[in-house]
């Protein structure tokens, strides 16, 4: 068991990860910027150190400054959270040589998995289906692309091997459009991701956003813990995420849940971990994969009971997994959403003092959340201030008691996003279930 973690995050997923170290008796070290000491997580740690200035860049992505935290506290073990250095190779790789457990796959895993060729190559190995395409980079033999393209049928998209956040890629409609596309796509690539290497991939219209939640222990185990669906998305971020997703039978989740079980089995994948699809007209399409903790994590904890975070520090600390695949059951339907600190209708952020802070409860009813009352939400960071996830015996009462849930929570002093929420819960096409990724920007008119 590890003793004393360092948690190198914020907000939500802090608190989190810092209630699972608690539960399992583990000591806390919150590092945290100039910006953040009125943090929940900061007052509830065991020890904190101030790592930085507001700025991100200087605080939170201040590899040194983490790493002598860790020093200076004793710790043994970093838990990177999501975003910031979650999905960085050489973190992980710097924690390591430092002589601290990386919470989280190892470097090389995070490396093969960051570039996106790498990583379609390892799961066709595996038997994941992938979207059809280049297999492979696109080269300079103009006649080559042109000949794959008509392979792969249009519209095709153009994508970047070291692509993220939803940049560095192109759709192509027709073939006169292709090699400007394809040239375009490298330079750009090559500027913001210092990798001009770009393939090419069928580009699907009209696909909802299925993903699968996988554990993995350093003993060769790995399972997997369903799907869920994040089709809400508004500009590539995420909005509602549920789990189950809609319309997916217990038999096409045990074949493709398995799957990519196996994939994690062959390249040694340790740790919690999501395979991102597109899911059209039946057919499940790998896309990428994460390789860390997701902020949707808990619809699955909520249909499962198994608690994600735990399950990290657990395989972090040498544990096999507390679960086989068998063990492992749908209990109902669970959906998420995010509160954001923003306008319900410009989507500008909206930092500021929270004066009053109401929070909803009652059976099946979870809040996720750092901020309280009297909270200073700052503006230097995600305007992401929690999440309200509730369960039910089916998706009909999920909905419900979200309805009542949203209903119930007050934020008064700022802006969120909880109006649009109430909208996106009352929308009958929604209730009905399995929306498409474009949904919600058609309907918001975007
Ligand atoms: P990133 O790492 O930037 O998030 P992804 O490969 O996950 O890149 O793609 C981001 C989004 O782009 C997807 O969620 C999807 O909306 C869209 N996209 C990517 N590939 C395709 C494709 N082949 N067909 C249709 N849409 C795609």
């Amino acid at each position: 068991m590890l003793e004393k973690v360092v948690i190198a995050n914020r907000g939500e997923i802090a608190l989190r990860i810092l209630r699972a170290c608690r539960e399992l008796g583990i000591a806390t070290v919150a590092v945290h910027s100039e910006a953040d000491r009125d943090l929940k997580h900061v007052r509830l740690a065991d020890e904190s150190v101030c790592i930085g200035p507001a700025a991100s860049t200087e605080s939170y992505l201040n590899v040194p400054a983490i790493i002598s935290a860790a020093e200076v506290c004793d710790a043994v073990a970093i838990h990177p959270g999501y975003g910031f250095l979650s999905e960085n190779a050489d973190f992980a790789e710097r924690v390591e040589s430092s002589g601290f457990t990386f919470i989280g796959p190892r470097p090389e895993t995070i490396r093969l998995m960051g570039d996106k060729i790498t990583a379609i190559e390892a799961m066709k190995k595996a038997g994941v289906p992938t979207v059809p395409g280049s297999d492979g980079p696109l080269d300079d033999d103009k006649e080559r692309s042109i000949r794959l393209a008509r392979e792969i049928g249009y519209p095709v998209i153009v994508k970047a091997a070291g692509g993220g956040g939803g940049r560095g890629m192109r759709v192509v409609h027709s073939e006169a459009a292709l090699l400007n596309a394809i040239s375009l796509t490298r330079a750009e690539a090559g500027a913001a991701f210092g990798n001009d290497t770009v393939y090419m991939e069928k580009f699907l219209e009209n696909p909802r956003h299925v993903e699968f939640q996988i554990l993995a222990d350093e003993h060769g185990n790995a399972i997997h813990l369903a799907e869920r669906d994040c089709s809400m998305q508004r500009r590539h971020q995420k909005v509602v995420e549920e789990a189950p997703a809609p319309g997916i039978s217990p038999e096409l989740r045990a074949k493709i849940g398995e799957r990519c079980a196996e994939a994690c089995r062959q390249i040694g994948y340790r740790g919690a971990g999501t395979f991102e699809f597109l899911y059209e007209n039946g057919e499940f399409y790998f896309i990428e994969m994460n390789t860390r903790v997701q902020v949707e994590h808990p619809v699955t904890e909520m249909i499962t009971g198994v608690d994600i975070v735990k399950e990290q520090l657990l395989i972090a600390g040498g544990a096999p997994l507390s679960y086989t695949q068998d063990d492992i059951q749908v209990r109902g339907h669970a959906i998420e959403c995010r509160i954001n600190a923003e306008d319900p209708e410009t989507f500008m952020p909206s930092p500021g003092d929270i004066t009053a802070l109401h929070v909803p409860g009652g059976p099946g009813v979870r809040v996720d959340t750092h901020v309280y009352d009297g909270y200073r939400v700052p503006p230097y960071y995600d305007s992401m201030i929690g999440k309200l996830i509730t369960h039910g015996e089916n998706r009909d009462v999920a909905i419900a008691r979200m309805r009542g849930a949203l209903s119930e929570m007050v934020i008064s002093g700022i802006k969120t996003n909880i109006p649009l929420q109430a909208e996106i819960m009352a929308d009958g096409n929604f209730a009905a279930g399995g929306v498409n990724i474009h949904y919600l920007e058609k309907k918001l008119g975007l």
